[in-house]
């Protein structure tokens, strides 16, 4: 793995602008990719590795 292509919070494909994506901030070892959409309301995501979850 490595790559991060879609949002972590709904599946969706990241396209466009304003998604981010960045390392997980607990595990460190997955990437998590959230959506423009998912960032403005704030959904929660999940990391797959260490099932943290945050916003
Ligand atoms: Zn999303
Ligand atoms: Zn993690």
């Amino acid at each position: 793995m490595g790559n991060k292509e879609d949002c972590s919070s709904c599946g969706k494909g990241l396209i466009g602008e304003g998604y981010s994506i960045f390392d997980c901030p607990n595990c460190g070892e997955n990437i998590i990719g959230r959506c423009r959409n998912c960032r403005e309301h704030n959904t929660p995501y999940t990391c797959e590795k260490c099932n943290f979850t945050g916003p």
